[in-house]
């Protein structure tokens, strides 16, 4: 049903009291070693819920790669599409302090070598799957491979997450474009002119996709489209780590609109599926069955 495309990366997490300044060394807790990258969580995210999923991504020959494809087998996902090159297994080095700060260093390692030639030789999949998910944590280009490789009829999903400004060939397949309120205010840039994230809207719209949905974590979500913009409810829970929440509320969005439901109908499934990510701690740890979802 759903092909996601993107990142998978190793979060290598240790808990501080400190976080260390420059030229400094400070001890911490130890290290704890989790599934992540948004193409991961995703994929993750959608197969728990039930959906038929793949991944497109690539990792290395090492045990981080080899971490990512049992936790991703785990969920149910695909991994055919899980590719294992010479690089290393991008991996996030993760330093949280008491408050819950956290500095963080990526390295992309095998996610920046996911080029286009990988979504051309992938013909299978993208033929097999009725939405295609994307995000920002792979080279454009081949973001920019993935549209012009839809199935006839397949629709398009992105989070411009890392945000940065996208093509107009890229916009103008979004079905939706997917944003937080970080991601709306960079790729509005100096059109971003007012504080109303329904304006935000409106204004990614005038950008080419054909339409948009804007994140607000506690607050829900707006959709938008030609029939202009709606509010989709929040539901109300006790927040304990909003780790991962946007990519849960993506795949799940994503799964939706592929088993034919409206966008507003989807996004209020997929705001009980972030909601529901919220109340566990970790990404992948932390995503809902739909039977969870339910039961909210
Ligand atoms: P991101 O994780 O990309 O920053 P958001 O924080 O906007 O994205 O969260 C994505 C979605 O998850 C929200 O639209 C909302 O549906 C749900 N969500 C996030 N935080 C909460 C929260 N504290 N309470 C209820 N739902 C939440």
């Amino acid at each position: 049903d759903l092909l996601v495309v993107g990142s998978a990366n190793a979060d290598l997490v240790i808990d501080v009291e400190r976080r260390p300044a420059a030229g400094e060394t400070v001890l911490g807790g130890d290290l704890a070693v989790h599934p992540g990258g948004k193409g991961a969580n995703q994929a993750v995210a959608a197969a728990r819920l039930g959906a038929g999923t793949a991944l497109l991504a690539r990792v290395g020959d090492d045990g981080h790669g080899r971490l990512l494809i049992d936790s991703l087998r785990a969920a149910g996902v695909d991994t055919v599409g899980v590719l294992v090159g010479r690089d290393p297994t991008g991996v996030a080095l993760i330093t949280v302090d008491p408050s819950g700060d956290n500095s963080i260093v990526v390295s992309p390692g095998a996610n920046s070598r996911l080029l286009p030639a990988d979504v051309r030789a992938a013909t299978s999949l993208f033929h097999a799957s009725r939405v295609v998910s994307a995000q920002l944590e792979i080279p454009l280009e081949t973001v920019v491979e993935v549209v012009r490789n839809l199935a006839p009829g397949g629709r398009f999903v992105l989070n411009p997450s890392p945000p940065r400004e996208l093509p107009a060939e890229v916009l103008a397949a979004c079905d939706p474009l997917i944003v937080n309120e970080h991601e709306a205010r960079v790729i509005l840039g100096a059109a971003c002119v007012s504080e109303d994230p329904a304006d935000w809207a409106r204004l990614l719209l005038a950008k080419g996709p054909r339409s948009v949905v804007v994140t607000l974590g506690a607050e829900g979500a707006l959709v938008g489209d030609a029939s202009g913009v709606t509010r989709v409810p929040s539901v109300a829970v006790d927040a304990v780590d909003t780790t991962g929440a946007g990519d849960a509320f993506t795949a799940a969005l994503a799964w939706k609109l592929g088993a034919g439901a409206a966008l507003a109908e989807a996004a209020a499934y997929a705001a009980r599926v972030g909601a529901a990510a919220v109340t566990r701690r970790g990404a992948q740890e932390s995503y809902p069955t739909a039977a969870e979802v339910d039961a909210l």
